[in-house]
């Protein structure tokens, strides 16, 4: 099927066929609702050449950005991000223990990368929620910054106070390395919930305004973070466990139970759907196993670009996504919900 801008633009397709015609009409409708939301991709991690990789940023994330006509990304550092490689059975993992005060100082190095992409590459840093609002009233995309596993604190909290001052608005507590806050997915099970640190980090998290983000975390400690955070928490990335409509992956350890998902909704939160789908059809289905669980008011597009293959590759085809939730049976007031409205309520909630 010809894409939703190439036939809208006229340049490609079956022009003045019937399947043109309703393609151009989902476009528009599409395009309709990401005027009126401020749409978000709330895990990501900026492509290929994004904060993942070794090379300088550039202008590609914003011209996706434009492309598709998405508002905003949170875009997310990893302070682990040294250590990561697969065990034996291909799951990520650490493959060894950090040295002292090296994630903090790959932390603080790709903060400054992030300097360098909304310094010379184009991208708005969003702080508030009202940034976004007038970035997406002028057309400008904006970025919010995201960091996934407080592993870089060391058990210090006024590197989460300077974190907030760099810009960071969305603190994921864990990722693949043992820490003193909670446990994680993938990982042995020390802390059963949330440590007396890190119910610490939550309240710190709201006193700064950050985003909780429980991504990684096990159910236990999920829903431990709920009984102690004030504010609705993200859970920004992941799938319902079991989906049919995600083909099998390697992530599945990563996946969430319905009752996972309910206590993260139940905070006034939302539930990040990431790409790894065949198609965006797919996608939509995994985005439909979710809402028929925790309501279509705690649904949001976590795509994590792009760390895995999926249906989402780059940003010129977020228009084209929003089109799939229209003709999968999603209303415009409720695609405008999962493209950005759900998060930008836990945004105003947790950051103002
Ligand atoms: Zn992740």
């Amino acid at each position: 099927m010809a894409s939703v801008q190439a036939i809208l633009s006229g340049g490609v397709g079956p022009n003045g066929s019937t399947e043109a015609a309703q393609i151009a009409e989902v476009g528009a409708k599409a395009l309709e609702v990401l005027r009126k939301t401020i749409s978000v991709d709330v895990h990501t991690h900026g492509g290929p050449q994004g904060i993942y990789s070794p090379a300088p940023p550039n202008g590609n994330l914003a011209a996706g950005m434009r492309a598709g006509s998405l508002a905003a990304v949170c875009l997310s550092e990893i302070p682990d991000e040294p250590l990561l490689g697969r065990n034996a059975a291909g799951v990520t993992s650490i493959t060894r223990s950090p040295r002292a005060g090296e994630l903090y100082a790959h932390h603080l190095e790709r903060l400054a990368w992030v300097d360098a992409m909304v310094t010379h590459h184009g991208l708005l840093r969003a702080l508030t929620a009202g940034d976004l609002e007038s970035a997406h009233a002028s057309g400008q995309p904006s970025v919010i910054g995201g960091v996934e596993g407080l592993d870089f604190m060391e058990g210090k909290l006024e590197r989460l106070e300077e974190a907030h001052q760099r810009g960071i608005r969305a603190a994921q507590l864990v990722h693949y390395t043992p820490n003193d806050i909670g446990d994680f997915q993938t990982g042995v099970v020390t802390h059963d919930g949330v440590t007396e640190f890190g119910a610490e980090v939550i309240r710190a998290c709201h006193r700064l305004g950050m985003v909780v983000d429980v991504a990684h975390a096990t159910e236990q400690t999920a829903k431990a973070a709920a009984r102690v955070s004030s504010k609705p928490l993200l859970l920004s990335h992941t799938a319902l466990v079991g989906s049919r409509a995600m083909a099998s992956t390697r992530l599945a350890a990563r996946c969430v139970t319905p009752d996972h998902a309910r206590a993260v909704a139940e905070t006034d939160g939302a539930i990040g759907i990431w790409a790894i789908f065949e198609s965006l059809d797919k996608y939509v289905d995994g985005l439909k196993e979710m809402a028929e669980i925790v309501g279509v008011d705690h649904v949001c597009v976590g795509t994590d670009q792009q760390v895995v293959p999926g249906a989402l590759q780059d940003y010129s085809q977020w228009v084209n996504l929003i089109a799939a939730m229209l003709r999968g049976g999603f209303t415009s007031e409720e695609a405008g919900k999962i493209a950005g409205g759900n998060y930008m309520r836990v945004l105003r909630a947790a950051v103002g």
